[in-house]
Formats: structure tokens, sequence, C-alpha cells
């Protein structure tokens, strides 16, 4: 049998406001437990919410970037439940009128292909405070400095089949809220976090199947992984003759495997009803337009402009417009270089490398883009080869020189195209090397290309990797044939 799955997300952003959503308090990451939650975080009675109208302005732009429906009039609701890092006893959300309608988010595949996943609406809230667990035996410490920290949760049709589909989608919500400013979408710190819906179906049956919802995974790979496991799950589960049931589970990242947390039948009664503190939010069309004309250049726009107007395949204009920093440093590089394909191939190649190698973001790289841009500049003016280019990269990261071109000069990495030098350095090469002489003019005629790697080396290597290697073969090939 054949089967297909089907994947839902709820992903939460936690919007880069500088104060709470209700509240004063700063929502800054990493201060003393407690410290910044005010009576309002706390549930303190006769505490009164203010909603901060930043956080409305940031869920409007996204919907604006999803080309969503934005309704005239948002309503918030009061979820109710009990739990320790939940002093008020609710959280304060938006069930029945959320703020964002329906909209579309563009994922790109690895193939270069892209599909629309529909997206049902987006709604504010806000978040919990946060249990915790290690520094305390037989307790619990509860740091409600995270209470009231706005939430955008942004809920998926169940349009995605795969869990390559669900890490793009992941990745392209991820830098749509970058590309707007609206998160800084640090996943490590949790500021984006999702539940994933999985169920499977035979292929080709028109009704879903039973799904599992994965509560709080914290990562791209994370999501890969979980899905992975819980399609397996599933299909041996009903191939065995069982049924799925509707639950809640758990992602465990260190045994790679997800585990029950409550059933359908235990599930919670939130008793939703509109929270009689807040007003509802009505938008007018003004400031709407408003927030429409400052969007600015999108991912999806972004990767479009990169094929059409600068001729990059489909794939590198995928990676290079998946996150802003990304997109900005490979523009200064085309910019100051001039080649859009050679500043590709550099931030994806030499730069990504060195990156990966020392787990670093794009923000951290040593090397910034003008100085890549400088340095590409001089492989194509022909200032510098390939093989030097690569010293001046790493000169460059080490912070050996501030440019391109001091550490060209202080190293002596200048390519040779003067003829006269390259040809007197082969001559060199070849009155010191006879034997190898003598076995080229003995081989056959169509071994002897092979051959001549050998006095290419011996000659970069006189020149110290500068000679021009066109030019070296092409000196050598007819000094070594007019002696043969
Ligand atoms: P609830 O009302 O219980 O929250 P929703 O209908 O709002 O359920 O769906 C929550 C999420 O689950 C959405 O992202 C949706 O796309 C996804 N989803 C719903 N049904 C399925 C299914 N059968 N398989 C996978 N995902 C699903
Ligand atoms: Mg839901």
């Amino acid at each position: 049998m054949e089967w297909e799955t089907v994947i839902g997300l709820e992903v939460h952003v936690q919007l880069a406001t500088r104060s709470k959503i209700f509240s004063g308090a700063s929502t800054a990451f990493g201060a003393e437990p407690n410290t910044q939650a005010c009576a309002v975080d706390l549930g303190m009675p006769g505490a009164l919410p203010v909603l901060n109208e930043a956080a409305v302005a940031m869920a409007v732009q996204f919907g604006l970037a999803i080309d969503a429906e934005i309704p005239e009039v948002s309503i918030f609701d009061r979820k109710n439940y009990f739990y320790p890092d939940l002093p008020k006893g609710y959280q304060t959300s938006q069930m029945y009128h959320p703020i964002v309608g329906r909209g579309e988010i563009e994922i790109s595949l690895d193939d270069g292909s892209t599909k629309r996943v529909r997206v049902h609406h987006a709604h504010l809230e806000e978040d919990a405070g946060k249990s915790l667990h290690e520094d305390f035996q037989g307790m619990t410490g509860i740091d409600l400095n995270r209470a009231g920290t706005p939430l955008l949760e942004i809920v998926s049709e169940p349009d995605m089949r795969s869990a390559k589909e669900a890490a793009a989608y992941l990745k392209a919500i991820h830098a749509i809220v970058t590309y707007l400013g609206i998160s800084d979408g640090n996943m490590a710190e949790g500021s984006m976090r999702c539940d994933v819906n999985v169920s499977v179906r035979p292929k080709g049956q028109a009704e879903f199947g039973t799904r599992a919802e994965i509560k709080n995974v914290n990562s791209f790979r994370f999501v890969e992984r979980a899905i992975a496991f819980e399609v397996e799950r599933q299909i041996e589960l009903i191939e065995d003759g069982g049924k799925v049931v509707q639950e809640t589970r758990l992602f465990d990242p260190e045994l790679d495997e997800t585990r029950s947390m409550r059933t359908k039948e235990e599930a919670n009664d939130y008793r939703y009803f509109p929270c009689p503190d807040l007003l509802p939010v009505v938008l007018d069309q003004a400031y709407v337009d408003h927030l429409r004309s400052a969007l600015p250049e999108l991912p999806s726009e972004k990767r479009a402009r990169f094929q059409d107007e600068l001729g990059l395949s489909a794939y590198d204009a995928g990676v290079l417009s998946s996150s802003r920093e990304m997109a900005e440093y490979f523009d200064i590089v085309k910019d100051t270089c001039g080649d859009a394909k050679q500043a590709a191939n550099w931030v994806q190649g030499e730069l990504a490398g060195a990156l990966n190698r020392e787990n670093l973001d794009i923000e951290q790289s040593p090397v910034s883009a003008q100085q890549l841009g400088e340095l590409v500049a001089r492989v194509l003016d022909d200032t510098i080869n390939g093989k030097a280019a690569k010293q001046v990269f790493q000169g460059l990261w080490n912070g050996e020189g501030k440019t391109a071109d001091e550490i060209i000069k202080a190293k002596g990495l200048k390519q040779v195209t003067d003829t006269g030098a390259i040809e007197s350095m082969i001559d060199q090469v070849i009155a010191d090397s006879p034997v190898q002489v003598a076995q080229y003019r003995d081989a056959e005629p169509d071994k002897r290309g092979k051959m001549i790697g050998y006095f290419v080396g011996q000659v970069m290597k006189a020149s110290r990797g500068t000679a021009n290697p066109q030019q070296v073969n092409q000196l050598l090939k007819e000094k070594l044939d007019a002696l043969c």
C-alpha cells in the first residue's frame, strides 16, 4: 500500500516589540528571572491590559506580506486553563476573530520548484512564563519574564505532503518575518516554534486520516525528524490493524521519537470568551494602506528578481534570498565586484563553507561583504588567480589584512602574466627535470596531456602560486612539444 503524508503547521512567531503585548514590561531576552514581569503580566487583581500598537502593526504587516485578508475588526478572547506559569488563569488570544485572515505562502523546494501553501489565519496572543526544572531539586522554578510576550500564531491549511515541504514552509515564514523585521527569528532562543499536525492516508483517498499534533518543535531539522518518526509510527500502527488516535505528542530530540502527552478524551475545554478588559481592534483602511506602502521587498520578490534580472539559477536565487542578511550580503558582494554569478559562487562556496565549518551565521562572518566583493573583483580583473584568491580569502578571514589588496601585496600574490617571466620559470623547471622530460618525449602523444600536470605543478610552485595557470599550460605545451 502506498501512503501519503498530510501536514499542517501552527507556527508561533515572537514579535520583536520592545515591550509586551499588554504591558510596558521589557521583552529583552536573557534577563534575571522575574525582573521583567509587571502587575499585568502577573495577573494581579484589577490590573488592566493595554494593547501594544507595535504588535498590531507587525501582525498586519505579516498579513499583507502573505496577501491575506485583513478583517476590519478582530477580537481578543480568553483561553482559560490553569498552569503554574500562567498566573492569570487564562491566556489572552484571538479565537473567533483573528487579526489576519486567509493568505498564501510560496515555498521553494530543493529541485528549484515552488508550491503555494494556504494560510488559514494568523492571530495575536501572549506567551506564558517558563517552568524551570533543572536548578531546583524536587521543585519547579517559575520565570515570568516571558509572560505577556507577543506572539503571532500562523495556522496553515493541511497542504504540505512531506517533511521537506514542512521545513521549506517554516523557512519561508522565517524569511518573511526577518525581512519584515517583525521578529529576530532566533529559533534557538525560542523566537519561532511550531506545532506540527501529521496524518497519513492511502494514496488516492480523498478524506484525511486522523492527525497527531506534535508540540513545540523548535528547529528546521527537528521538524523534519519529528515528521519522519511520526509518519512511520502511524503507518506501522495502521498496517498492524490499529487506529491512529487524535492526540498531542511531544518530540524528544535525544531519542529521536515522539511520545503521547494527552489524548482527545482528556483534551481541555478552554471556555473561550471575549476578554472584557480589551476593546475590539478596529483597523481603518488608511492605516492598513500606510503599512502596505511601507513593506520592503519580500523574499519571493527578491528570489524572482535574482532569477530574472541577474540570471541566477532557481537554486542559487532561493539560497541567496533565504534570509535578509544573506540577501544583503550577496547584494553588496555583487555590486562591489560587478558579476552576479561570481558573487553567488563565492558566497555559496568559499564563504558558506567557512561559515559552516565554524558554525557561524552570515552576520557573524569575519569577512565583510565589501571585503569579499573586492576580492572577487581582483579575480575578475586577473590581478590574482583562483588559487591565490583562496589564500587571500583565508587572510581576510584570519584578519591578516583589512582589504584584499593589502593581503595580495603583503603576500606577493599578484598574478604573473608577463610571458617573459613565466618562460624563464618554465626553462628552469625543464632544465631541472631531465628524467620527466625524457619520459614526456618517449610517451605516446595522447598520453602527454596528462604528463604535463607535473610541469605545471612545478612552475606554479616556483611562482608561489602566482603564475597565470592558462599561460603556464599554453607555454609549457609549446616548449615541451618543441623538444619532442
Ligand atoms: P483545531 O481546531 O483542533 O485546532 P484545526 O482544524 O484548527 O484544529 O487544525 C489545526 C492544524 O492542524 C492546522 O494547521 C491544520 O492544517 C492541521 N490539520 C487539520 N487536520 C489535519 C489532518 N488530518 N492532518 C494533518 N494536519 C491537519
Ligand atoms: Mg488550533
